[in-house]
């Protein structure tokens, strides 16, 4: 039986919300080739759309931060690059153009287990939203705002730096809410907001939870402006690992070059492995395919975590291998009856789907097989919002190593 390992992902509201996911590819040492090569340039960010039109236009409402106005000058002049902690730099400014096509919103909002915790979340906490001050931190088309507003928030910060603020603007004016919800189009690292707030709302989870790294600008957020005692949505997240088994995709990807029309065309084989598994694959599997319980690469109290600490997350894993005979695993107890926005692979799927992380040649795996090894995710230097992946595995006294980079 095959194997990778799966990253999921459950984000928990209340005073705490999680979420996490699981991925797994293994690369066997063997006949794939090892690192290096090329890569073709998928453009991920985060939500699967590419970046497109940028439209301007502005909103008389529309507060724009200078600073974003003048990055913007700057990114049209090609300058914007570098460095410093806080400055945005160009892989930013195409980070929030990517948010400026409405698709990606689109497919954002339809997802329903992930929009209805949302809402659930905010009226669950009417009692310490009602007459409060709110921050959405990257507010997008504005529906977290406005379900805060329809909550009683007596004043909700919608902030975002991508263009679609101008339509959340709109948005915001077309349900007479220009009162209450009051769009800042930048970014939260940059926005002036001249109070404290109570709430902190955001939907920053990128896929495998990390990537993107968008939690850093809810930890901003919630340095610059939260007050003692504030609430979080959602407040805790975490991000977990199981193995997994997924032959038909072996097959459909690899074992398909062996005979085409008729014709061998196993040559492909080596390049055919490092095309389809070189890279994290973001696919929605089913329980069906997990072999194991799930373990916690990292969890995220949004309360407390630093940016520090998501700079490189570590964690060590030991699995033992259930086969399915349809009654190993049970689903997880939900703690405390928080509130939970789940993207395991056993509840319905959303747009977050699961990530998979392959391994070059599948191994054999049997029942109470113990696998264990480590998982390091790191923000990478190239472009802190890519990820780099190393996963180190041993399986019948072998070692194998998987480096990735998640672009
Ligand atoms: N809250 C919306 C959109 C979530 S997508 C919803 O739930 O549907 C995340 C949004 O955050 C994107 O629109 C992106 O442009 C914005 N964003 C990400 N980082 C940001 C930052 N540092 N400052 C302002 N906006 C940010």
């Amino acid at each position: 039986m095959s194997s990778s390992e799966q990253p999921k992902r459950e984000v928990m509201f209340q005073s705490t919300s999680s979420s996490g996911y699981s991925n797994g590819y293994h690369h066997g040492g063997g006949s794939g080739n090892g690192s290096g090569g090329t890569h073709v340039a998928a453009h991920r960010l985060r939500r699967g759309c590419s970046s497109r039109s940028r439209d301007y236009g502005s909103g008389s409402n529309l507060r724009v931060s200078n600073r974003m106005v003048q990055q913007q000058k700057e990114e049209d002049e090609d300058t914007a690059t570098d460095g410093a902690s806080n400055s945005c730099t160009g892989f930013d400014m195409a980070y929030f153009h990517s948010y400026a096509h409405l698709g990606v919103h689109e497919e954002m909002i339809k997802d329903r287990p992930r929009t209805e915790s949302y809402r659930n979340a905010i009226f669950q906490h009417q009692d310490r939203i009602a007459g409060k001050v709110v921050v959405d931190v990257g507010c997008g088309t504005g529906i977290l705002s406005i379900f805060c507003a329809h909550a009683g928030a007596k004043r909700v910060y919608a902030v975002d730096a991508s263009n679609i603020a101008v339509q959340a603007n709109e948005v915001v004016k077309a349900n007479n809410l220009s009162d209450t919800v009051i769009v800042l189009h930048g970014r939260v690292e940059d926005v002036e907001i001249d109070e404290e707030v109570d709430v902190i709302v955001s939907e920053w989870m990128g896929y495998m939870l990390l990537y993107e790294s968008m939690l850093g600008s809810v930890i901003t957020a919630r340095d610059r402006w939260l007050k003692p005692g504030g609430l979080i949505l959602p407040s805790t997240a975490t991000l977990y690992l199981a193995l997994v088994t997924h032959p038909d995709r072996y097959s459909e990807s690899i074992d398909f070059w062996r005979n085409v029309y008729g014709i061998d065309m196993s040559a492909m084989l080596p390049l055919a492995k490092q095309c389809a598994f070189e890279e994290p694959s973001i696919e929605t599997i089913t329980g069906e395919n997990v072999l194991s319980w799930p373990h916690v690469v990292k969890h995220v109290d949004c309360y407390t975590v630093t940016l520090h600490e998501l700079e490189s997350v570590s964690s060590r894993f030991k699995f033992k291998s259930m086969m399915r005979d349809g009654n190993q695993r049970k689903k997880r107890a939900i703690p405390n009856e928080a509130l939970v926005l789940s993207t395991a692979p056993e509840d319905p799927s959303t747009h977050w789907q699961q990530t998979l992380i392959y391994f070059y040649d599948p191994i054999e795996v049997e029942q109470d097989q113990v696998i264990e090894g480590s998982v390091t995710l790191s923000q990478s230097k190239e472009n802190p919002r890519f990820m780099n992946i190393h996963l180190e595995y041993a399986s019948n006294g072998r070692r194998f190593v998987k480096e990735s980079v998640m672009r």
